[in-house]
């Protein structure tokens, strides 16, 4: 390990970085309970944490980083759960919760400029009490930052309407692997034209391509009016149905989430009001008064249609006010894994049917939850408990998102994210030629593989080798294959 002193430990910093012991573990793995067991493989204990406060700062660390051949890992909120902001072979991990400041809300513009760390909410409640709105953010937005999400490339609340992480941005400063500080876009005006899309590289770029540091973001006046309606039905499949022909109609709900009968069982044993129907599709509409009232018009006729039933705005507005908490059913188990994917509207059906067998197969219980991210894309995330100290069984769960990125790939679909176990999958994403240019922007912008290293593009052991992707794929089938022979989940169920 490199002593403190020696490396980091100097000016006005010292006393935002550490190597002690018990927070350098606090800092060893996200919000998804891996077994332990997996230290074997993965050196996930960084050895400095450093609490930065400027790019100039950032840009300073990744000298030192350079210098020394150790790995830099920012880490915003820790809320993804595929390993992202872990470490696999120790190094540097850059905690950008703490700059979390607003730097400038610019109503004349309509920008909102943040440095990178702050937290959705923050954001969100901060416009919101000056009169505007943005148009997207992940459900996790009490604890995501806004560069976990933009770095996740992620699908949220409001992408329906205003597009995802990547679609909000006007500009970016981000510390490259060089420790060079860029702009990536333009703070007042859109990023078409000529030019390589900066802004686009880093999203969904997992911190594999550099450190973002500050965000400007384009904000919208408030709307006159925002309401959530919650429709009833008997299956998923009905859901899919009513969503499809909602999709085809000339008007634009905000956002449409929907859950599952097993979801909402789950919300209520752990003591959260939930309703009790075979699956829940909630509506949320946002705009002009006159506007929202013909959109509420157009869905509720398809709604019944498809044999829905309106619950009303009351149910609505309790999931509406819920949407930040649907994982905590996490409670049953001693923490939930989700999968995720985006799969075209017309295979939806076909989707569920598969990922019913699989999950019979594998003797899972996984509930279903998602949201319809654009016209034609759905994202479905199913998830499921674990219990970490069940090693073997834990472990060998985590075959099923291999699985179900499957299922997504045959129906034309992806998964979304990949972060620290799924790089195999980037080959069957983008085929072998586009497999290979990722790799190459990588080696360009960072040759010394310093910049999250093990992520996307590649899974790294703690032992500085690489897993090769087919050897990932074969092993996370087996792992499949062996947790159908283990006993079926019980969780929830009296004993
Ligand atoms: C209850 C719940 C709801 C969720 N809902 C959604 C949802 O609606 N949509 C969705 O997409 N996801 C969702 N997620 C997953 C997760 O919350 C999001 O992906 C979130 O945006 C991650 O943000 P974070 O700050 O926690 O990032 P982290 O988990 O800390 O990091 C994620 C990735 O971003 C990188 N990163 C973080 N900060 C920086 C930076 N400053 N510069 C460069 N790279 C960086 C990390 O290295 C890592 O690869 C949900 C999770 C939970 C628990």
């Amino acid at each position: 390990m490199v002593k403190k002193d020696t490396a980091l430990g100097t000016g006005t910093m010292a006393d935002r970085i550490t190597d002690d012991e018990f927070e350098r573990r606090m800092y060893s793995h996200d919000i998804a309970p891996l077994p332990k067991e997996m230290e074997a493989i993965f050196n996930t204990m960084p050895d400095f944490v450093v609490r930065p406060k400027s790019a100039k700062e950032v840009s300073n660390i990744i000298h030192v980083a350079q210098r020394k051949k150790l790995p830099v890992i920012p880490r915003g909120g820790a809320s993804w759960g595929l390993g992202g902001c872990i470490p696999v072979k120790g190094g540097i991990l850059l905690d950008m919760s703490t700059m979390d400041n607003i730097i400038e809300i610019d109503g004349d513009n309509l920008t909102a400029t943040v440095e990178a760390g702050i937290t959705w909410k923050k954001l969100c409640d901060t416009l919101e009490r000056k009169g505007y709105f943005l148009g997207a953010y992940p459900s996790s937005a009490p604890s995501a930052t806004v560069a976990g999400w933009i770095n996740t490339g992620g699908v949220g609340i409001g992408t329906y309407k205003y597009g995802g992480a990547g679609d909000m941005i006007r500009n970016m400063e981000v510390v490259l692997p060089n420790g060079d500080i860029i702009n990536t876009g333009f703070d007042y005006v859109m990023p078409n034209g000529s030019g390589y899309n900066l802004n686009w590289l880093f999203v969904g770029s997992e911190g594999t391509l550099g450190v973002v540091t500050k965000v400007t973001f384009k904000i919208y006046p408030a709307p006159e009016k925002f309401e959530s309606i919650s429709y009833s039905f008997n299956n998923l499949k009905q859901v899919g149905a009513a969503i499809h022909d909602i999709t085809r109609a000339p008007i634009n709900p905000f956002h449409m989430g929907f859950g599952d009968a097993m979801h909402y069982e789950y919300l209520r044993k752990v003591g959260i009001k939930a309703p009790k129907v075979g699956s829940l599709l909630t509506v949320t509409f946002e705009g002009a008064k006159e506007i929202v009232k013909y959109e509420e018009k157009v869905v509720d006729s398809i709604i019944a249609k498809h044999g829905g039933k309106s619950l009303g705005t009351e149910v609505g507005a309790h999931e509406w006010s819920s949407r930040s908490y649907e994982f905590k059913v996490r409670k049953m188990g001693l923490g939930a894994i989700p999968g995720e994917i985006l799969v075209p509207m017309n295979t939806f059906s076909k989707v569920l049917d598969d990922t019913a067998k699989l999950i019979k197969k594998m003797k899972l219980k996984v509930p279903m939850i998602g949201s319809v991210a654009d016209r034609n894309s759905v994202m479905v995330m199913p998830y499921y408990l674990t219990d970490k100290r069940k090693f073997v069984r834990s472990l060998t769960t985590m075959g099923f998102n291999k699985k179900f990125a499957d299922i997504a790939f045959k129906h034309n679909g992806r998964p979304v994210g990949l972060g620290l176990f799924f790089a195999c999958n980037v080959e069957k994403m983008f085929g072998r030629e586009g497999s290979n240019l990722m790799h190459e922007i990588k080696s360009a912008i960072d040759p010394n593989d310093i910049m999250n290293p093990g992520k996307l593009v590649r899974t790294t052991t703690g032992f500085g080798f690489d897993a090769p992707g087919f050897a990932m794929n074969m092993g996370l089938g087996l792992l499949a294959s062996v947790r159908s022979l283990l006993p079926r989940d019980t969780f929830g169920e009296k004993k």
